[in-house]
């Protein structure tokens, strides 16, 4: 297979796990698993999901059903911060708009960071790009019609903005490098380009949601850059969790890329090696616990990527009861045709809970609700 960031055909596979798959919206998708790391760059990349366009199109309709559905960031001092609000004052932050700046948002979906950001800044002159119809409804009120574009941005748009943002759109992408030229024709001489993608190291889960074809590391993201004229001007990991931050801007005429040392990608790629070991581990522990729990009622901890790992693994040997999860939103509602409960709501009579929450939060989250105390339940953690 080849790399989508460097282009080189260096890379192995290293995961491999047969269907059914997940998806980052944690559904199920009756596909296998592939994942691939690249020996050149430390690249990781997933196999091709067996429709990618018509996928997008109709199928990946994200927070589409309810306006509530803007993903819970944060809460700070007992007020809720949403995801799109943090986004939009992480490009306050990173990036020194102009007044009056030319602001696309590419694979805007919704929309709704940009709509945030002019909140804050309403000088700017909002521009929306999509590979779908499905948010022209989303975009009308407040963005103008000629700034608003679907399937292929216009060459009149070319060399225009000061300002693109990309919010978690490359990681869907079959080949960024053709996004980023695509971004650098339509970007400024002198204009920013803002976008995050997912961190595989800060966010395991990222690695197996098949629907997320590059998994971008620190070496593999100035090479895919690189190849579209641009260098990365900042880069962070600290302040989305995991995922990085990236600001990007033109190379200069003549430049020289700043690429990693081949020592450095040899250790990013032992690092990704350690999550591939980490999910296969992860397979055992569920497959352990099936073997020694019959006649038990199980549960799962996690309605996530994590809880519908576990779900798929467990369906065909009498599945789950129910699902546990904190969050409000989804109390009451089904996931995979099994209800969602409160953890106060787990019932007595449940021998064996799931633990599919992230390895390094989830034996201090069972402990803050003393399940990891609770007579008769025996707690199964992935790691
Ligand atoms: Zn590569």
């Amino acid at each position: 297979m080849k790399c989508c960031a460097c282009g080189a055909e260096k890379c192995d596979l290293v995961y491999h796990y047969p269907a059914p798959a997940i998806t980052s919206l944690s559904t199920i998708l009756e596909v296998d698993t592939r994942v691939y790391i690249c020996s050149a760059c430390g690249h990781m990349q997933s196999a091709d999901l067996p429709d990618v366009q018509k996928f997008y199109d109709t199928e990946y309709q994200i927070s589409l059903t309810s306006e509530d559905a803007d993903q819970l960031y944060d809460v700070v001092d007992g007020v809720p911060v949403y995801r799109t609000q943090y986004q939009a004052g992480l490009i306050l932050d990173f990036v020194d708009l102009p007044k009056g700046a030319a602001v696309l948002d590419y694979g805007a979906a919704k929309a709704k960071s940009l709509f945030r950001l002019r909140e804050r800044r309403p000088d700017i002159s909002p521009h929306v790009f999509d590979v779908s119809e499905d948010y022209r409804s989303y975009w009308q009120e407040w963005v103008p019609k000629e700034q608003q574009s679907t399937y292929s941005a216009p060459a009149g748009w070319n060399g225009r903005f000061d300002l693109i943002t990309a919010h978690f759109v490359l990681e869907h992408v079959r080949e960024p490098v053709e996004i980023f030229s695509d971004i650098a024709r339509l970007l400024s001489p002198t204009g920013r380009f803002f976008f995050s993608v997912p961190d595989v190291l800060g966010n395991p889960a990222d690695m197996i949601v098949v629907d997320h074809l590059n998994h971008f590391t620190q070496t593999s993201l100035p090479v895919a850059l690189d190849r579209a004229g641009m260098k990365i001007e900042r880069i962070d990991t600290s302040r989305l969790r995991g995922a990085f931050v990236v600001v990007a801007v033109f190379k200069e005429v003549g430049e020289k890329a700043a690429l990693s040392a081949p020592a450095e990608v040899d250790l990013q790629i032992q690092s990704l090696k350690k999550c591939c070991d980490a999910w296969h581990a992860a397979e055992k522990f569920v497959a352990d616990a099936q073997s020694g729990s019959a006649g038990k009622k199980v549960a799962i901890y996690g309605a996530g990527v994590y809880g519908t790992f576990v779900y798929a693994r467990i369906r065909n040997n009498g599945g789950a009861v129910c699902f546990v999860d904190r969050n409000p939103h989804v109390h009451g509602r089904d996931h995979l045709g099994v209800p969602v409960v409160p953890p106060e709501a787990l019932s007595s009579d449940i021998g064996i809970l799931y633990v599919a929450l992230n390895p390094a939060i989830a034996r201090k989250a069972m402990a803050d609700l003393g399940l990891d105390q609770r007579k008769g339940l025996e707690l199964v953690y992935l790691s």
